[in-house]
């Protein structure tokens, strides 16, 4: 997808973020960012989060293994230590709640967009590129215990706009 704000400015400020975040805590950083920089204060703060932990609990472990956006939510998954477990969790969620009203791109507040065919994103009003607004509910019949899902429901604002 061709963006007008993805320009060889913004790609470095996204890797000079991503560097300075990786030198703020080079032993948990070790995967890169897939999303883009508006989330990264949320992610460095994921991180603090960590760190504070892991000075609790000194010899528990601590790996992440991805960090991405999917459908317009940000994904912090890792492994580590049972001890760690709810704490972590509790940090992921709030990195959740965080996301979901902050755009990707720039961190302005935002809201859970559709863009296009089925693209969903969390962008400001800056960043739509002429997406819809779309939310999302907590599934009813389909929850399977231990297991967190969202199911994205898309409500068209306008019908005439389609192709913006
Ligand atoms: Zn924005």
């Amino acid at each position: 997808m061709m963006s007008d704000w993805y320009d060889k400015d913004y790609s470095d400020h996204m890797n000079a973020e991503y560097a300075r975040i990786r030198a703020k805590h080079p032993k948990l950083v070790t995967v890169h960012f897939e999303c883009n920089a508006g989330w990264y204060p949320i992610i460095e703060r994921y991180f603090d989060g960590v760190a504070e932990l892991l000075e609790k609990h000194p010899g528990a472990t601590f790996r992440a293994s991805q960090i991405k956006e999917k459908l317009g939510g940000i994904r912090l998954y890792s492994d580590g230590s049972p001890v760690l477990c709810e704490p972590v969790g509790k940090l992921v969620r709030e990195a959740e709640i965080e996301a979901d009203r902050t755009c990707e791109v720039c961190g302005a507040a935002g809201a859970l967009r559709v863009i296009g065919v089925g693209f969903y994103a969390t962008r400001c009003d800056t960043h739509a590129e002429g997406g819809q607004l779309a939310t999302w509910q907590e599934p009813t019949e389909i929850a399977v215990p231990g297991i967190e899902a969202r199911v994205r429901i898309h409500i068209p604002a306008k019908k005439d706009e389609d192709d913006g």
